[in-house]
């Protein structure tokens, strides 16, 4: 096999960065393993070490600071033949910890490699969660403040199953990594290094003393006996199997013409507890029965049984992309709330829209049509105001027909109504 190093894109690194070291290692052992560009992703993070991907001729995958592993298990669920390397540095690390902890628990089938050279590199030698307290950098005296973290320890407490700490100097480090790869289930190797662009300014740190440093620490170098178990994936593959197929949604038969052509736009202006999202629903069901596309949006605030309740339908033939109101067929008013809500609505609305508006609730000057329901004085209860101005849509065949309604309330309601 030969190296998977992409030859139009060599190492940019600064002279003497042991990320440069690391990156070959990776090669090699992506060589001895005989494995080729497409059986391998990539994924990094942000920094230095995020620019990993780039110079291999494999799958590759970008991610946000910290967040690389998220994505890295998303892949892996999905095509798990893939072997996945993430590269992050020790900054990403501290930014992504919670996602750390969480690979090491979940023990999917994932090599992590930290560069671990003790400080934000590329952002100007920022103190780091693995920046000894000793030294100084980019951050001041805030670097000497904050106990550094033991990777390796982390992990193994989280439960990592495979968790090695290592020097990029170290002859037998893509044997190492191969060693990781190979493993059934989360490994991790905490790779110490040294940034010459930025920690070497201000900080001595030779691979002799990255060694020592690395001696008196408590011995790491592979398998963590006590959190040996069955990866991740597999394990998920064998429940669901097991699992009873969920049933399909139930569809929906398109019976009826709808009343006019065109994309139908109808808001419905209330108030919690009006129900005014089972109307906005049943709307979208009676779009349904005509063949229709059918979104819905609602606005409501956070709280219930109080405050405005919004709710926003578009029936349409064609595939709706922007879900937006532009220019509504009809605008249901319902209560005072709702109004206050969409205020500014009402002024930019012609003759072509239809307002239903209860007699109770004053509205702001419109051109649209107004139609008044009494809902009051026919003693129908707030909460059946917004199906019963359905109803009155439905007898004006504007948007929806009775059909189309009476069809929606019995597929709603399974004929209970
Ligand atoms: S800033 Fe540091 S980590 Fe980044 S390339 Fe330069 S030496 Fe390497």
């Amino acid at each position: 096999m030969t190296s998977l190093l992409n030859k139009n894109r060599p190492p940019v690194f600064c002279p003497g960065c042991s990320h440069e070291r690391i990156l070959h290692a990776l090669d090699k052992a992506f060589e001895h393993m005989g494995l080729q560009g497409n059986q391998i992703a990539i994924v990094s993070d942000i920094g230095c070490s995020g620019l990993f991907d780039t110079f291999f001729n494999t799958h590759a995958l970008h991610g946000l600071h910290g967040r690389a592993l998220t994505y890295a298990a998303g892949l892996k669920m999905a095509r798990p033949e893939l072997n996945i390397v993430v590269t992050m540095g020790d900054g990403g690390l501290g930014i992504g910890g919670a996602h750390l902890l969480a690979a090491c628990r979940r023990n999917l089938n994932l090599t992590l490699l930290i560069l671990n050279n003790f400080n934000f590199g590329m952002t100007g030698g920022q103190f780091s969660p693995t920046t000894p307290c000793h030294s100084s950098g980019g951050s001041g005296f805030l670097g000497m403040m904050e106990k550094p973290v033991d990777v390796g320890k982390v992990a193994v407490a989280a439960g990592a199953s495979f968790a090695a700490r290592a020097s990029a100097y170290q002859k037998d480090l893509p044997a190492l990594m191969e060693q990781a790869i190979r493993f059934k289930g989360f490994s991790i190797i905490d790779i110490q290094g040294i940034c010459p662009g930025r920690y070497l300014k201000q900080n001595k740190l030779t691979p002799k003393q990255i060694d020592e440093n690395l001696k008196q620490l408590s011995p790491l170098n592979g398998p963590v006996p006590e959190n040996i178990r069955p990866e991740y994936s597999s394990v998920y593959r064998e429940h669901a199997a097991s699992q009873e197929p969920v049933n399909l949604p139930e569809g929906i038969e398109a019976r009826f013409r709808p009343p006019q052509p065109g994309r139908q736009e109808v808001i419905l202006l209330g108030s919690a507890g009006q129900r005014i999202l089972t109307a906005g629903e049943i709307l979208g069901i009676a779009g349904l029965s005509a063949g229709l596309n059918v979104t819905q949006k609602n606005d409501y605030n956070v709280t219930v049984l109080t405050g405005p309740s919004v709710s926003e339908i578009i029936l349409s033939p064609e595939k709706i992309d922007y879900t937006g109101i532009t220019s509504p067929a009809a605008v249901i008013v319902l209560a005072p709330e709702g109004v206050a809500r969409r205020e500014d609505l009402f002024g930019n609305l012609d003759h072509k829209t239809l307002v239903i508006q209860a007699s109770d609730v004053e509205i702001p000057f419109t051109r649209a049509k107004i139609v008044q329901a009494d809902f009051k004085g026919k003693r129908i209860k707030k909460t059946d105001r917004a199906l019963a101005a359905l109803r009155i849509l439905a007898g004006m065949n504007r948007v929806l027909s009775p059909e189309m309604l009476d069809a929606a309330l019995k597929e709603r309601f399974k004929e209970k109504i």
